[in-house]
């Protein structure tokens, strides 16, 4: 049976996700942007929570894994480095499963964003939940890593399934496709961005995505393609991931 994912808005451009095996009715919320409004959103589906699963340490995904800790007696999983914030129940790193029931989550190193950030997919629904690494049209900033580090897990991201359903952490989408048809005309892009902005004038959320119309037109993904248009030849795939998200950096629009 599969996994049913109910996602929210939380704070000022967050998202929060739970996710209920169906085979068990077992619940997992997907970082803790506001302890209030995960609360809220179970009372309001009739859910208990039985497991917090974080992505990283940052307080807008971990910030309130005490308050839903001490309401709900979740269980909480996540990298080592959320220890700076609050207690963990487990550590994960890359390679471990999370079962929630039937469902079984597998790690997988994301790091970058922070030196520890991971994600976690469910092979099985082609399910992904990527905090802030892999963003509609977008990547995270680099707080902590390298590019080198954001390369290799956006490449990792990459690979799974083309048509795996992507959870990220933020709705970033409208601001990340003005950078991108900055640095890329093509007519993937072009189509994407004014469903994206004509989306959000609906209010609507342009989030989840999946891995294929990400590698269409997420210029971070297409950095190596798209090298040429920052003026870089013959350089390694992951410094032209570097250019691009530097020119992210700088851009004004
Ligand atoms: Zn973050
Ligand atoms: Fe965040």
């Amino acid at each position: 049976m599969p996994l049913i994912v109910r996602q929210f808005a939380c704070l000022s451009d967050n998202y929060g996700f739970l996710a209920r095996d169906e085979a068990s009715g077992l619940t997992a919320c997907v970082d803790t942007p506001d302890a209030g409004a995960i609360l809220g959103e179970l009372a309001t589906l009739g859910w208990s929570l039985d497991m917090i699963l974080n992505t990283h340490w940052h307080p807008d995904h971990a910030g309130g894994n005490a308050e839903l800790k001490a309401a709900t007696g979740a269980t909480v999983i996540g990298p080592a480095e959320v220890e700076r914030l609050s207690p963990l129940d487990r550590k994960v790193v890359h390679g471990d499963v999370v079962e929630l029931g039937e469902t079984r989550l597998q790690v997988i190193d994301a790091g970058g964003h922070t030196l520890q950030h991971i994600a976690y997919f469910d092979p099985a629904d082609r399910i992904a939940f990527v905090g802030d690494t892999l963003f509609a049209l977008g990547c995270g900033r680099l707080f902590e890593g390298t590019p080198e580090q954001m390369w290799a897990s956006l490449s990792r991201l990459a690979a799974l399934p083309e048509d795996t359903t992507v959870y990220c952490a933020h709705e970033y989408t409208a601001s990340n496709a003005r950078f991108a048809l900055s640095v890329d005309d093509d007519p993937a892009l072009k189509a994407r961005a004014e469903a994206v902005f004509a989306a959000r004038a609906r209010g609507e959320p342009t989030v989840p995505t999946t891995i294929a119309a990400e590698k269409a037109a997420n210029p971070f993904l297409r950095a190596p393609a798209l090298a040429g248009r920052l003026n870089l030849h013959g350089v390694a795939d992951h410094e032209a991931f570097a250019a691009m998200r530097a020119a992210k950096d700088a851009f004004k629009g």
